[in-house]
């Protein structure tokens, strides 16, 4: 059986380790030119749900290294107003995974980036770089033709649309699914963590997880990153590249706003970073030194603006050798940091359901019914569980119908 995955981001590679580690033909298709070709985001949060699918997925060493670069904080994850005041806590259960604990904790802080290249070690001659999926055609005999920018086609028994929230594969294959703007607009950036710039940070900031917020819906965030080993010699022994990613510590900062008090949007999307590091810092302007202070502290050379939508959730589809995963099923509002760890566990189910197929335990469409009927109702409750909290806590529009 011929796989190809389309998208080599959190999702894809997961998957693709999964299958390459019990002897499957896989192959991956990533638009970008390389795997260092852009930082490929912020922080991220990693529960028991993305730890066990990692697990299943990486070799001894390569899980040992991804320990050693992601960061385990408090367990805190608290909400504040603009002054600094506690919020009432938000029930902490939403947070946590489903997964077999590892003998780690529960809560894992990762940088998306540094995952990404992990992901990548030991696959080099699986993932096809420079390679922009836009479709596929479905032959006779029910293979797949799999289409490239370049001109350049992919024969597949079995495609897996892992190209994130404007997928193209999915676009082709479940034309219903709408993506939602949640009409929230954010900030990002992030801030090296010195140790001076540590001196500034107020220290009830430094949990797993925290975000003041007025009464405007108007939000700053911090999630500190450091290092459980930087000098693990599994880093040592990486290109220079990886080493000085790996080895650093940071927080990431989001500043949200609504987008009748946001720049609008024309100015958001195309302003240079200090123009948005000094549209967040006057509008903090009045809140909490401390605050006002992390906005300073942001390096201006990684501020971004980012939209926060949603993939909205549709009726079960007939299953075929077309199959999708990750954000470009399921986008989520990031209210719950639980995207990407669906997006794992959507590789951990799937990967399961085709080595049964590979062993002759079930047909192929029994695999993919199986692990779209299940993708279904975790992703499905994932992101509606992120979108409610989101509306309380980001202020941000209901998911449409
Ligand atoms: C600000 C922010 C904070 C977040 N924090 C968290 C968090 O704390 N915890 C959490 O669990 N989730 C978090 N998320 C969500 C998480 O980042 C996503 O859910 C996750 O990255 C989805 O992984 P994916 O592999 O499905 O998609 P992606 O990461 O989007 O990867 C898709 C890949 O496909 C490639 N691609 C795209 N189009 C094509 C094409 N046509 N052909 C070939 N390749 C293509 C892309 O280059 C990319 O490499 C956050 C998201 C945001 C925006």
């Amino acid at each position: 059986m011929r796989i190809v995955i389309a998208g080599g981001g959190l999702a894809g590679l997961t998957l693709a380790h999964y299958l390459n580690r019990h002897g499957l033909d896989v192959a991956v298709y990533e638009r970008d030119a390389d795997i260092a070709a852009r930082e490929a985001g912020y922080r991220i949060h990693i529960n028991s749900t993305g730890t066990s699918a990692l697990h299943a997925a990486l070799e001894p060493r390569l899980w040992e290294l991804f320990l050693a670069t992601c960061g385990m904080p408090s367990e805190d994850m608290l909400l504040f107003d603009e002054r600094l005041n506690l919020r009432p806590g938000r029930d902490r259960s939403a947070t946590e995974g489903t997964g077999v604990p590892a003998d780690i904790p529960e809560h894992l802080v990762v940088c998306r980036s540094t995952l990404r290249r992990i992901l990548y070690l030991g696959l080099e001659e699986a993932v096809h770089f420079g390679a922009k999926v836009t479709g596929y055609r479905t032959r006779p005999d029910s293979t797949i033709t799999v289409l490239l920018e370049d001109g350049a086609t992919v024969e597949a028994d079995l495609l897996i649309a892992a190209d994130g929230i404007n997928s193209a594969v999915r676009a082709q294959r479940l034309p219903q699914v709408r993506i939602a703007d949640l009409g929230s607009r954010h900030i990002a950036a992030k801030i090296h963590l010195t140790d001076e710039a540590k001196a500034k940070l107020p220290a009830e900031l430094f949990n797993a997880f925290s975000l003041a917020y007025d009464a405007d819906f108007t939000g700053l965030t911090l999630g500190p990153l450091e290092r459980t080993d930087p000098t693990s010699p599994l880093i040592a022994e990486q290109d220079p590249g990886f080493r000085r990613e790996a080895t650093a510590d940071y927080a990431l900062s989001i500043f949200n706003s609504l987008p009748d008090r946001m720049l609008p949007d024309e100015e958001l999307f195309t302003a240079g970073p200090d123009t948005l590091k000094a549209h967040a810092l006057e509008r903090v302007t009045g809140w909490h030194p401390a605050l006002v202070d992390t906005v300073r502290l942001w390096d201006t050379a990684t501020v971004q603006a980012l939209k926060c939508r949603s993939c909205v959730p549709v009726d079960a589809w007939e299953p075929s050798n077309i199959t999708v995963m990750g954000d470009a099923v399921h986008a989520m509002s990031p209210a719950l940091g639980i995207g990407a760890n669906t997006a794992l566990r959507d590789a951990h189910t799937l990967g399961g359901q085709l080595l049964a197929v590979a062993s002759g335990d079930k047909p192929l469409l029994a695999g993919i019914a199986g692990y779209e009927q299940a993708m279904r109702d975790y992703a499905y409750h994932a992101l509606r569980m992120s979108a409610f909290v989101g509306q309380k806590v980001i202020g941000h529009l209901p998911l449409p119908e």
